[in-house]
């Protein structure tokens, strides 16, 4: 029997806003395809379909498609076109694939199926085990009326006007919520200090996208790439100016705690097209410099100004921006009412999003909404700067980011980010002359330069070479991303 038999469609979509399948047997990819193509000649389709599925492994793009293609009419193959032009790097992890304008998402979990499967969270109107299913499973599932994205927000079906999100906070947190949910049509209020924001992070010029990894892959090393992939996909319009994928090489250290990159990465199997060891030589030429040591290339990470490219997500059509200080939160009648510190509402939605870093906390406890032992009451706040140091200071700079104990970016507008410290307990933070010169030390020991020419320590001196701010950090160094505990329609994205 074939997949729509078996699933009942297209009528057990049609009397919904979204159909979700998971898909346990992703195999070829044919089933994808053709249930697309179904979704688009359905004129009483679903607006959105959302396929979810399991694979051990993923082929390269190229053998995806001229497969699909020997499996498919030439009338479909504009789609396999889309889908290969999209295919990932045969990563561990999850995939996005975004389509039709949004209105079709594929999302991949790739990895044995004892490992995924467990870590899957998805509400699906039906479940497709395949042909011959090797696993148990209903062939449909779920009858409810409400969309799995619904039923996580706690919208119903007829509260069209419930897509309407307050998010505080126009950081790159903020800012990236803001974009996700307004590409997918809510109208989203982006509230922020916007003349403090622009005092106390308008001079971090430039900073690094890039992944990690570790030796066990552990969670924070798989956030951070499907973090990196997320970014790279859902940015990949960003002109050049902004998001530039310069590559970076994380160069073996040679102080402080050292790992055996090579010894690492032999131990994981990751594609050569995400990361791959290099010698120094190898590494010396990616680089444009001479370097003296070798460590991991990862060719698609990038060099961004935060800045920029905030102020591109949040101008997207639906968000809209409001200059509030936000003092505390109270729930409605079913809104969050945001509330200045006048206790005036500013905002109401029955969705807020807190991603306001460290205000995320401070927030929530004049709300009464943090409770004592909650790891967002571990949140603090750990101080660093970044220092700018002209180009001829570093023979013009490396091609690309070139990381290890402290980082250097590739130049912009004549000078070089080099970064960062870590500075515990401060309770202000400035530019300062320890801090600047620091971070030129970090710099000529990554160039393999034992100190920079006396001159260039001026730098250090000016304030305006500089910039210094805050992380937020929870404890693991892990952030806090979904909904706050006990509470309906409030989530976090802090950290
Ligand atoms: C020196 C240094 C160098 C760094 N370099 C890098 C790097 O190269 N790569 C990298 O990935 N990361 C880097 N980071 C970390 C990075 O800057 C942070 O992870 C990132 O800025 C966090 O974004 P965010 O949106 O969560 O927070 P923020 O950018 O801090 O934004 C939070 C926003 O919330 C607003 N807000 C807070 N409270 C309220 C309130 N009550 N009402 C209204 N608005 C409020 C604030 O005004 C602010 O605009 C660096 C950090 C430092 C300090």
């Amino acid at each position: 029997m074939t997949l729509f038999a078996r699933l009942g469609l297209p009528q057990a979509w049609q009397a919904r806003p979204r159909y979700t399948l998971l898909m346990v047997d992703w195999s070829d990819g044919e089933s994808f395809i053709r249930l697309w193509q179904r979704w688009k000649e359905d004129p009483c389709r679903p607006d959105r379909l959302h396929v979810v599925a399991l694979s051990a492994s993923l082929v390269e793009s190229s053998v995806l498609g001229s497969r699909l293609r020997a499996l498919t009419p030439s009338s479909l193959h504009s789609l396999v076109d889309q889908l290969v032009a999209q295919w990932p790097l045969n990563l561990p992890g999850t995939h996005r694939l975004d389509f039709e304008e949004l209105s079709v998402t594929l999302t991949i979990a790739v990895g044995p199926l004892a490992v995924t499967m467990p870590r899957l969270a998805v509400s699906a109107d039906a479940i497709w085990a395949g042909e011959a299913a090797a696993v148990e499973l209903p062939k449909v599932v779920s009858s409810e009326s409400r969309s799995p994205t619904d039923r996580m927000l706690g919208l119903a079906v007829d509260q069209k006007e419930a897509r309407h999100a307050v998010v505080v906070g126009a950081g790159i947190a903020g800012a990236g919520v803001a974009h996700a949910l307004a590409l997918r049509g809510w109208r989203v209020q982006v509230l922020d200090v916007t003349s403090r924001r622009q005092q106390e992070h308008g001079a971090h010029v430039a900073a690094a996208l890039t992944p990690m990894v570790t030796r066990d892959d552990d969670i924070r090393a798989r956030l951070s790439r499907a973090g990196s992939l997320r970014a790279q996909a859902r940015w990949s319009q960003v002109s050049e100016d902004i998001l530039w994928r310069c590559g970076a090489l994380q160069l073996q250290r040679m102080s402080g705690r050292i790992v055996d990159l090579k010894a690492v990465l032999a131990g994981l199997s990751f594609p050569p097209e995400w990361v791959r060891f290099v010698e120094a030589s190898e590494a010396s030429d990616i680089a444009g410099l001479q370097l003296n040591r070798g460590g991991l290339f990862f060719p698609t990470a990038a060099r961004l100004r935060p800045e920029r490219l905030i102020e591109t997500l949040l101008a997207v059509e639906g968000v809209e921006r409001l200059e509030v200080h936000v003092e505390r939160v109270d729930r409605v009648d079913g809104q969050w009412h945001v509330l200045d510190k006048h206790g005036k509402t500013c905002a109401a939605a029955p969705q807020l999003i807190l991603a306001g870093a460290l205000g995320t906390q401070d927030i929530l406890q004049r709300s009464a909404l943090l409770e004592p032992g909650a790891r967002l009451s571990a949140m603090h706040a750990l101080g660093g700067e970044i220092t700018l140091l002209p180009e001829s200071a570093l023979s013009g700079g490396p091609r690309c980011i070139v990381s290890g104990d402290g980082y250097v970016l590739p130049a912009l507008e004549g000078n070089c980010v080099v970064g960062s410290s870590y500075v515990h307990g401060a309770q202000c933070m400035a530019p300062s002359i320890a801090g600047g010169l620091g971070n030129i030390e970090r710099a000529a020991g990554l160039l393999g330069q034992s100190q920079l020419p006396a001159k260039f320590n001026n730098f250090a001196l000016d304030p305006l070479n500089g910039w210094a701010g805050w992380r937020a950090v929870l404890p693991g160094r892990l952030p806090f991303i979904g909904p706050l505990f006990n509470t309906q329609g409030l989530w976090v994205a802090s950290g």
